[in-house]
């Protein structure tokens, strides 16, 4: 593109979005194995595939827009009101909701050192700044600690539990005692992308609704029910909350085809508890490795491990892209660091045989 024109589309652009970058995944060219997602890799649970092949035959009307099926399901589920939930197009899309109805220029966000991305570029793009919160030396967010840096400007926080990268889960209890802490001009948002792999009681954090009407928690269909390529995710909150992002959904951002394969993935008991038996497995599996190879990692609650590879940090590179399996690089604290889903046991034996030899 010439230059000028380049500089027209800067000059267009709003100043808060000038210096973003676009989220780009990009893993290696045609990965033989991916675990750089955290993605079920056991593929689309059979009834889902089933309930969506139906919802495509109705594709010529307009979905629900509310999603009142999939809400109503998730509240029986949850004990909730349907009027605490909502659905978006992925996590992703609450996300952008959030901003677009709470985030102001010169607003803070407070989120983690090292977590998901997103909160800080829905921040940036928003114009408001972003605070981050140290780990511990566990490599561990604290609640407490989130609590210490919320000020007047403050107006979301976000806690990713379990956290993404670290795979670190806060107990409940710290959480009921930080959102004691945070005055009520901040919206707590609750990532809880992973919360089924985490051994806890994947439905004790709804408790907390009710004495925090500032929460939201967020969940999705993306991880452990294997539709990421669908974009489903839903949070529940007090129904004022609700109200306030209804006014900046995008209409219809949850597919009927979508919708129809979140709520069938729900009763998929055996795939979810196989996926849930699986992962914790392997996981354990992993980590024996990584400590024998004294690589040093973040002991893990999700589907996923984050490790420092230090010096041997090329070879296991390269040698992941020998092999076509697709990893997440990164740094965390100043650390070059991979994040490696787990992904099926054949999978993983990969990955150990890499880990093995290097
Ligand atoms: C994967 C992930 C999400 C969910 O993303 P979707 O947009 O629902 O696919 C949200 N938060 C975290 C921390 C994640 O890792």
């Amino acid at each position: 593109m010439p230059e000028d024109l380049k500089e027209y589309f800067e000059k267009l652009t709003r100043p808060s979005v000038r210096n973003v970058a676009p989220y780009d995944a990009a893993p290696i060219s045609e990965p033989k194995i991916i675990l750089s997602a955290n993605e079920n890799n056991a593929g689309v649970p059979k009834g889902a595939l089933e309930a969506m092949r139906a919802a495509l035959e109705k594709g010529n009307r307009y979905p629900d827009s509310r999603n009142t099926a999939l809400r109503k399901k998730l509240a029986a589920r949850f004990g909730l009101a349907p009027e605490q939930i909502i659905t978006s197009n992925g996590l992703d899309g609450m996300f952008t909701m959030l901003s677009r109805a709470f985030l102001d220029k010169g607003d803070e966000v407070v989120c983690g050192e090292c977590t998901f991305g997103v909160y800080a570029s829905n921040a940036a793009i928003a114009g408001a700044k972003v605070v981050k919160v140290p780990l511990s030396a566990a490599f561990e967010q604290e609640p407490a600690k989130f609590a210490e840096a919320v000020t007047p400007a403050t107006k979301m926080l976000f806690f990713c539990n379990p956290n993404n990268p670290t795979g670190t889960l806060a107990e409940t209890a710290g959480i009921r005692a930080m959102l004691g802490k945070i005055p009520r001009h901040v919206i707590v948002i609750l990532d809880q992308a992973y919360a089924e792999f985490s051994g806890a009681d994947d439905a004790e954090p709804f408790s907390l609704l009710k004495d925090f009407p500032n929460l939201m928690i967020c969940r999705t269909f993306s991880k452990i029910f294997a539709l990421a390529g669908l974009r489903v995710g839903w949070g529940a909150a007090h129904p004022m909350l609700i109200d306030c992002l209804y006014r900046v959904r995008e209409p219809y951002c949850v597919t009927a085809a979508a919708e129809a394969g979140a709520s069938a993935a729900l009763d998929e008991e055996a795939f979810l508890s196989e996926t849930r038996t699986r992962t914790a497995e392997e996981r354990e599996k992993l980590s024996a490795v990584l400590k024998e190879r004294g690589i040093r990692f973040v002991p893990s609650r999700a589907n996923f491990i984050l490790m420092f590879p230090g010096e041997k940090g090329d070879a296991l590179r390269t040698a992941l892209e020998e092999k076509g399996i697709a990893a997440r690089f990164m740094t965390c604290r100043g650390m070059p660091a991979v994040r490696l889903s787990i992904g099926l046991p054949e999978e993983n034996k990969e990955v150990e045989k890499i880990l093995r030899s290097l």
